[in-house]
């Protein structure tokens, strides 16, 4: 059946816990599987988010007041829903964002982690208690911050989401989801999905649109903490505006991930590595690997690469790209890398899906001999193509990685524990891979990168998450008078 068939009803916003009618603007939803408009999306703006905002504050002081134990309960029974419903998410995610089955079906599994994560939280937040004079003791305690939001890109529908909704939700806070536009399918899902576990009204909101709605949330007096995940220019602007506003703000970035290949990396291991990493979600994953510098005589390792590379079809084991701009952007870059002296060992432009021919496809393609002045050297590509940079040293490596501008991940391959653990020091980026090229730290690690794939102090899970989302509350206690017994009391 072609896609364009099976249309889905338009999208609506989810507020206190209610689907609503669309007012306003809307714009169509394409697949990228196949070009064909499925559905349509609200353009919310202020009006909006002022009801969304309304209703999530009336239900804070009831959701923050129940003790964290019986909130997770909530996540729990969430926890069964998202297994239970895993084919139909996979599929709207596989529907809207053009990714395999297989990746679609691993961003629910990452989903459910993250919701065991939350599940996990009361037993890591508990607060401390003192006695920090005679008599007096001093508790202090973690309480939620009240309506909060999350932006989300379009590569990881449910996943990225998922960094902020259990664990925002276990600590007591109401939000205000805004998904990407283009990909507004599975966050209805997640919003039904939350409410059939218990969810009360108003503490999950989600509303769709985008430029003029993630303006508004960052100027809302009544939403105290944004995150947003996306490319760095956005998350520079989302930043400033946010914090300008006095809001907490973390906002990730894009990224250009460097592996480093050492001759005596394990050729089987590597090469499969390196090409995972590249190619899957079409290449469109922050953590992709997007530069490999090939230390000293490695090509026998490119060999490799090159054939597991071959392997990959799109269509079947490759997903398509996101949108006809990102399709041409990628082949931009490698024409214009290609003109400059760059060598193309394999080439993904102009391929077509058979059956899908207005799908968004590009094959994988390495290309060797680049420099690092070149575009595809420096900016982010966000497709299934790998620019092979040639260096005389692992110095010098290091000296391309350290100077992007990014710092999401970076990644070495070798047999030798004094190399790696020299390169993963001297790496500048939040994520490191010894032998991973995908080197993305599982719950209960935390999720973060460096320089400006990053805006914000902390990271988006982990512990880390437990500080951007809650304040400390400290509570000086005195019962006894006779307690009085230094300056403190
Ligand atoms: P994007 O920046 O275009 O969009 C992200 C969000 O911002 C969307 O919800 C969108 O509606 C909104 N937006 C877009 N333009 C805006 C504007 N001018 N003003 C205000 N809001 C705007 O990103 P994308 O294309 O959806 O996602 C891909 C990017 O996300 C890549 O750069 C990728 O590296 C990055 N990403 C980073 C991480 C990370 O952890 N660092 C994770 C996933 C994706």
């Amino acid at each position: 059946m072609k896609i364009a068939e099976q249309k889905y009803p338009d999208i609506k916003n989810y507020i206190n816990g209610e689907f609503i009618d669309n007012a306003g603007d809307m714009i169509d939803v394409m697949s990228p599987l196949d070009g064909e408009i499925i559905s349509q999306v609200p353009i919310s703006g202020n009006d909006t988010l002022d009801l969304t905002v309304s209703a999530a504050k009336s239900a804070f002081p009831g959701w923050a007041d129940i003790p964290i134990k019986e909130r997770v309960q909530v996540l729990f029974k969430y926890r069964v829903l998202l297994e239970k419903f895993k084919d139909e998410l996979s599929e709207l995610i596989r529907i809207e964002n053009g990714k395999t089955i297989g990746e679609a079906e691993a961003e629910i599994n990452k989903s459910i982690e993250l919701t065991e994560f939350a599940c996990s939280l009361p037993q890591i937040i508990a607060g401390e208690i003192m006695e920090v004079s005679k008599g007096v003791d001093c508790r202090s305690e973690r309480i939620p911050l009240g309506v909060v939001a999350s932006i989300t890109p379009f590569n990881f529908p449910t996943m990225v989401p998922h960094w902020t909704i259990p664990i925002v939700l276990a600590l007591g806070n109401c939000m205000v989801l805004k998904p990407s536009e283009l990909v507004p399918l599975s966050s209805g899902k997640t919003a039904k999905l939350l409410k059939e576990s218990g969810l009360p009204d108003g503490v999950f909101n989600v509303v769709n649109g985008s430029r003029e709605i993630v303006e508004a949330i960052c100027d809302h007096p009544g939403i105290k903490a944004v995150s947003f995940v996306g490319s760095t220019k956005v998350a520079k602007i989302v930043y400033k505006r946010a914090t300008g506003n006095l809001k907490r703000c973390l906002a990730l970035g894009g990224a250009k991930n460097h592996l480093i290949v050492l001759p005596d990396a394990n050729p089987e291991m590597t090469a499969s590595n390196i090409a995972a990493s590249m190619s899957g979600c079409a290449g469109q994953r922050c953590m992709a690997a997007s530069a490999m510098i090939a230390v000293g005589e490695i090509d026998h390792i490119v060999d490799k690469i090159c054939e597991e590379a071959r392997s990959i079809i799109p269509g079947i084991n490759l997903g398509s790209v996101i949108s006809k701009e990102a399709k041409e952007r990628i082949e931009r870059y490698i024409t214009e890398a290609e003109q400059q002296g760059a060598k193309v060992l394999i080439d993904g432009r102009n391929t077509m899906v058979e059956g899908f021919e207005g799908g968004y496809y590009v094959g994988t393609t390495i290309i060797d001999n680049v420099t690092p002045e070149m575009a595809i050297a420096r900016e982010e590509v966000f497709g299934p193509v790998l620019a092979i940079i040639r260096a005389n040293s692992l110095d010098e490596a290091l000296d391309i990685e350290n100077g992007s501008n990014y710092g999401n991940a970076a990644a070495i391959f070798t047999q030798s524990g004094g190399l790696a653990r020299y390169a993963a020091e001297k790496s500048s980026a939040g994520m490191i891979g010894i032998n991973i090229g995908v080197p993305v730290p599982r719950e209960p690690f935390s999720f973060g990168g460096w320089n400006e794939s990053k805006f914000g102090a902390g990271d988006i899970t982990g512990k880390s998450s437990v500080e951007f989302w809650t304040q400390i509350k400290k509570t000086t206690i005195k019962w006894n008078p006779e307690a009085k017994t230094n300056w403190m009391s």
